[in-house]
Order: C-alpha cells, then structure tokens, then sequence
C-alpha cells in the first residue's frame, strides 16, 4: 500500500513527499531555497559528477576552483550579461560593521572571475584549446516560489568554460558538450528536447543558446542542461587574446555549459512511482540491496549465504550492501524501494533449501529465484533490463509529451488540459507574439529543434502572419 500522495493525483504533493521521505533534501533551514542536500541525495549527485567527471577527462577538461566572491565591476564590464542577472545577484557589502568599499556579487554563474583569469593565461593559440570545468554552488536570489531541487536559490551544478582559436572549434565544442550531457541523460534514462533558444531567451551576452528540457509527468517542462556559444562577445570584454599562427592577434572564441542538481529532480519525477524512487542502474549510488529474511533457528544459516553473495557480487564490481540490521525484513523491502534500489536479493529459508536467491526488480516488483550460481550473471542482466525499462518508459513519456497545435485555440486547449506537455506551433519570430503566449497561456517558447529543419505547417498561430520556424511551447519550471 502506497504512504504517498498518489503521482497521478497531485504531482507536486507527491514530489514534496519523496524528496522529504526518502531523505534527499531537507528544506527546514529557514532560509528560503537554500537547503540541504542531505547524504541520499548527495549520493545521487556524487554519482552523477563521477560520471560527467569521467567524460570531462577524456575530453581534455581540466576541474578547476574559483573565488565565490565575484568583484561588481566584472559583471558590469559585460553590460548585457549583467542586466540579465541583476534581479537574481546577491551582495556581499559588509564586513562586519564596516561598510565595504567595493561590494562584491555572490556568484550567480562564474562567467567573469573565469574570464579574468582566462585573460592572464591565454597569450597564444598553443594555448588552446583550454577547457576548465568547476564544481560548485551558485547564488540567485529567484524571486519565484522555490521548490527543493527544481527551483532553488542555492544549488550545486557543473560550469564548464572553454576557449579557442577558431570559431569552427567552438562550434565543434558545443556538439562535445552535447554528448557529454546527452550521453548522460541517456545513462539516466531522461527524456529530453534538445532546442536553440529564441534569441530573447538566449544567455545574456552569448551568440546562441541550446537547451536541455525534460518532460515531466505533470505535463509541465523542466530545463536540465544549458549549452552556450558565446562566440567573441565575453573574450572582447575580458581581453582574452591570443597570437594566431601567423603573428596576427585575434580573441578567443569561448562557450560555456552548465547542468545541475536539478537533474536530480527530473530524475525523481520521471521515473519514481507511489513507492518512492526508480533510480536508473548506470546511476543509483546502490544497484542491489541483500536483505535476509531471518526465521528462527535459520538465523546463522542465512547470514552466512548473504555474506557469500555480497562477498562474490562485491568482487564483480557491482555497488552492493547487505543490510544486517535488526529491522524487521519488511521494513527494510519498503526502505529500500523507497530510496530506488533497483534490485533487492532475499535470502530465506526456502531459499536456504533450494540453493539460491530470491530476486526482486524495483521497477516492475516481479520476483525471480535463481540459484547459487547464477546470481551474479543474473544481476548483470537485470540491470541492463531495468535500465532498459527505464528507457521503454521514458521514450512513453516524451512521446505523449508531444503534440501539434494549427490554431491558437487548439494551443490554448492544450495548455490548459491538464498534460500540456510541449506542443509544437508556426512562429512568425516576433517576440510581441511570444509575449502574448507568455501573457495569456503562462507559457514559453523553449525554441526550435536543435539540428534539424522542421516544415513550417502553417502561418503564426499569435497574429497570423507569416511563420519563420516550428518552435516547442510549454510550461515550464
Ligand atoms: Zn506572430
């Protein structure tokens, strides 16, 4: 029986719940959108910087640290990058009592302080391609209702910067980018679109914008990943410039990508049910759980076959515990689907008598024995199974997610049914019609679909005229 709020009833309260009972955020801080992340939902994160970390190192990538503190006449040097951020910029203005001379910004991204440095180090194109990534936490005070992990104004995230001499190679390094995100999407068996943002909606001071959106089950959309082709824009301001082969000085052409804890959050969305989390196999902290179910005078018995499983499922190099605490074996089946464990092992008696385990899968709750021998080989199958469940089931969501709208009526149905999802429309490219969508519909244009033209199939659907692009609407978190 599900303690939960029911998903398909109210998304949100369900959400609210997970987050809280199985442990991953605790919002009780009394400082508004800024939370702990508490050791379940670090452990997700942990996980997901091993492997962005794996695939930042073999793409050149350096991890890199820079000051929190970011001097204001940094982000006003880059007038139109600092507009952008104004509403959401925190300041640090005292020290103690006494009153600072220069005010500093919290970091609302690292943009500035990198460049700055950028400047110092770059002088030639052996220089690059230079390509640093940060872990850490950013600042913006949002002025919309935080919600942990979706919306916060404190969170974790990766920011990579990179430079280089050519403006084909920065090119090339937004379609890395893509891969090194999209890649992991996919390992964490996420739907997602993949547009280019509305020029309106590109990244203050960048030359085009590329987004990563979940579907989420509610029908509302949630940006996860963010791609930027900054071109010269930053590296004029900054002063990076460099001394091209040829003896002639050009500036850098840079992008930046950024991804953060949120994806935590589509992740806890799109795949947990009323039990509590689904966590994909390539990412759960903890693949298989090995639970004993004690019966009396079997107790030794039964110890001594889940430490020979952990001992041989240990030496495969899966991520694996055996959980011998007092708790009764049902609490711990319940603790156990509600942190998303995707396989639990029971050993029993009747396990004992038939030499072998009883398999449990987290996504589907059907129940395998298989013998001694068999255990490891099985585990291996099952996780590429649930991983590929997993994915059977995102490809459901993002297709259901998907719709056409011709005219504005049918849009305005939609939007206002209660699985919007993202709906594809004729755009004439004007941003008053798109502030029209914004004002009466409460949603946005997310963009055009990344890498490939789509047949326009009809004229705006806002003012009629003639449509320039297909673009995505949706509402988004
Ligand atoms: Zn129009």
């Amino acid at each position: 029986m599900s303690v939960f709020t029911k998903k398909k009833e109210d998304f949100m309260a369900w959400y609210l719940d997970i987050v809280r009972r199985a442990q991953i955020v605790d919002t009780r801080t009394e400082v508004k959108g800024m939370n702990v992340l508490l050791s379940n939902g670090y452990d997700i994160w942990d996980r997901m910087k091993k492997i962005l970390d794996d695939k930042f190192y073999i793409t050149g990538h350096k991890n890199m640290y820079f000051p929190l503190f970011i001097p204001e006449k940094f982000l006003e040097l880059e007038g139109e990058h600092f507009e952008g951020f104004v509403p959401e910029v925190a300041y640090v203005t005292h020290a103690g009592k006494k009153k600072l001379d220069k005010k500093f910004a919290l970091r609302p991204t690292s943009e500035t302080i990198m460049y700055h440095m950028y400047s110092q180090w770059i002088r030639a194109y052996s220089d690059m391609p230079m390509k640093v990534n940060q872990w850490c936490n950013i600042i913006r005070i949002d002025t919309k209702d935080t919600k942990p992990l979706l919306r916060d104004r404190e969170f974790q995230w990766t920011e990579a910067h990179t430079c280089h001499s050519t403006p084909e190679e920065a090119v090339e390094q937004v379609k890395e980018s893509m891969w090194i995100y999209g890649s992991t999407y996919d390992e964490c068996c996420l739907p997602y679109l993949i547009t280019k943002r509305p020029k309106y909606d590109t990244f203050p001071g960048a030359l085009y914008s590329i987004a990563y959106d979940t579907p989420l089950p509610d029908g509302k959309t949630l940006q996860i990943g963010t791609t930027h082709n900054l071109d010269q824009g930053f590296a004029k301001v900054f002063n990076i410039r460099f001394q091209k082969e040829d003896g002639s000085h050009d500036y850098a052409y840079q992008t930046c990508y950024g991804l953060s804890t949120r994806v935590i959050a589509a992740i806890i969305s799109v795949h947990g049910d009323d039990r509590g989390l689904i966590l994909p196999p390539y990412l759960a902290p903890l693949q298989v759980i090995i639970v004993p179910v004690i019966f009396k005078g079997k107790e030794e018995a039964i110890d001594q076959e889940c430490k020979e499983a952990l001992e041989e499922i240990q030496k495969a190099g899966i991520r694996v515990k055996y959980d011998d605490s007092d708790k009764t074996s049902g609490f711990k089946f319940n603790e156990y689907e509600l942190l998303g464990v995707p396989i639990r092992i029971e050993i029993g008696p009747k396990d004992l008598e038939k030499k072998g385990v009883t398999f449990a899968r987290r996504d589907t709750k059907e129940r395998i024995f298989v013998t001694k021998d068999k255990i490891v080989e099985t585990i291996t199958e099952l996780l590429e199974e649930i991983t590929e469940e997993l994915k059977k089931r995102a490809k459901k969501l993002m297709e259901e997610s998907m719709s056409d709208a011709a005219t504005y009526d049918e849009l305005e149905n939609k939007m206002n049914s209660k699985k919007p999802g993202f709906v594809r429309i004729n755009w004439c490219g004007d941003v008053s019609c798109a502030d029209e969508i914004k004002e009466r519909l409460k949603a946005e244009i997310r963009g055009t679909l990344y890498g490939k033209e789509e047949v326009i199939f009809g004229s705006c659907i806002i003012c009629d005229e003639e449509a320039k692009e297909v673009v995505y609407i949706s509402k988004a978190y």
